[in-house]
């Protein structure tokens, strides 16, 4: 047996978390902040940070524009405002959109490097330091160095990550998504769920990855009827717990193929980031049945739930809106053979296979 752990990301979790932990924000005189159109403000978040700011005598700049997906240029031109704010670091608020902007402005403010020397995780001046505030619990983002850019160059989402990317404070109260509507707090969480279930299945996978991934998906399993009444008021705490888990595990093994063949969804259609994931769920348990059935079996054990119940959950809570163009198909499956995300399930990789996926989900 033989892998590695390796976990720098301060977390303070809990109701209050930026109230109580003002004094971790002292990570330099003048912090830059990265939220989206809404949900800074939304969640109460963006006014705690400032307040918090204030209090320790931080000067800030805040940007509140990222928008959904977000696009590497805009975030390069953020990170040129930020660095004309001469900032010492970042901070994030906001759902994974906001906060993986977050994590590119970082890269941008120390580096006036063109777009896709971004996807090259080398940087000649390193990285600011990022602190992560999440207003969803889905990506986990406030836990992983990953950061999701929407690349028009190559007509697809791109991720980006290396040690230097990991946030250096994450603050976590699950209060800021109290505001989130229900059809936000459903996607994300299937997003967190994907990212447990990925996590078990990822040829990554460790046995402190499995700790925190089998832990998370017994937990997930429990509330999956209560999520499905739309009853989510008592659950924010939990899913907020499920979110951090599963962004810990796929800090360190990634995500699968799950991911990977949903991201042209949500690249061409719009389809919400964990909506997609799920609605392609059924053709990717189907493919770990054939050939990874061992673990498969682990993670359907971990959730409590057989394949045949998971698919139903998922085609019962997560349909999609709109009938592809399926000439777009082989594009969509070399971009998928193109993600690490399914070079890391141990199924087949090959473009063509993922051709014969796409028809099988769009049948
Ligand atoms: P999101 O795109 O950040 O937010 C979705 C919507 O929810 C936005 O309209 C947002 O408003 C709103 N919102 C967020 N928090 C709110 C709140 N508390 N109250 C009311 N509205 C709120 O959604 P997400 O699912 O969290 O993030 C998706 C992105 O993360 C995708 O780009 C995905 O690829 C990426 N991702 C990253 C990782 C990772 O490891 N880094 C993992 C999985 C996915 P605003 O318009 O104001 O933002
Ligand atoms: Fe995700």
């Amino acid at each position: 047996m033989e892998f590695g752990f390796h976990f720098p990301t301060k977390i303070r979790f809990g109701r209050g978390a930026v109230q109580n932990n003002g004094a971790a924000l002292r990570l330099g005189e003048r912090a830059f902040i990265v939220t989206g159109k809404h949900s800074g403000r939304a969640s109460g978040a963006l006014a705690d940070v400032i307040a918090a700011l204030t209090h320790q005598k931080i000067e800030c700049s805040v940007f509140e524009g990222i928008g959904n997906n977000p696009d590497v240029e805009q975030c390069r031109a953020v990170g040129a405002q930020a660095r004309a704010f001469h900032a010492d670091f970042i901070i994030g608020i906001g759902g994974g959109s906001p906060l993986d902007a977050a994590k590119a402005v970082a890269v941008f403010a120390a580096n006036d490097i063109p777009a896709e020397q971004l996807f090259t995780n080398s940087y000649e001046s390193g990285v600011l330091p990022i602190v992560a505030v999440p207003t969803t619990s889905g990506t986990g983002s406030e836990a992983t160095p990953w950061s999701v850019m929407t690349w028009h160059t190559v007509k697809t989402k791109r991720s980006f990550g290396s040690l230097q990317t990991y946030p250096c404070l994450a603050l976590l109260d699950p209060t800021y998504t109290d505001s989130l509507p229900l059809a936000i707090t459903r996607s994300t969480a299937m997003d967190a769920f994907t990212h447990c279930f990925e996590s078990v299945i990822s040829v990554k996978a460790s046995p402190l990855t499995d700790a925190l991934s089998f832990h998370a998906l017994e937990r997930f399993g429990k509330l999956m009827p209560q999520l499905e009444l739309g009853d989510v008021a008592s659950l924010r705490d939990e899913l907020m717990l499920i979110s951090l888990l599963g962004g810990v595990a796929i800090s360190h093994t990634g995500t699968t193929l799950m991911h990977s063949i949903a991201y042209p969804l949500t690249y061409f259609h719009g389809t919400p980031h964990g909506l997609a994931n799920a609605f392609v769920l059924p053709m990717y348990l189907k493919e770990l049945a054939a050939y990874r059935p061992e673990r498969l079996a682990t993670a359907l054990g971990a959730l409590g739930m057989s394949q045949a119940e998971l698919a139903a959950y998922v085609q019962r809570n997560c349909p999609i809106d709109f009938t592809p163009d399926r000439t777009m198909f082989p594009l969509w499956a070399e971009q998928t053979a193109a993600q690490g995300g399914a070079r890391n399930t141990g199924t087949p990789v090959d473009a063509s296979h993922f051709e014969e996926l796409y028809a099988e989900i769009f049948q």
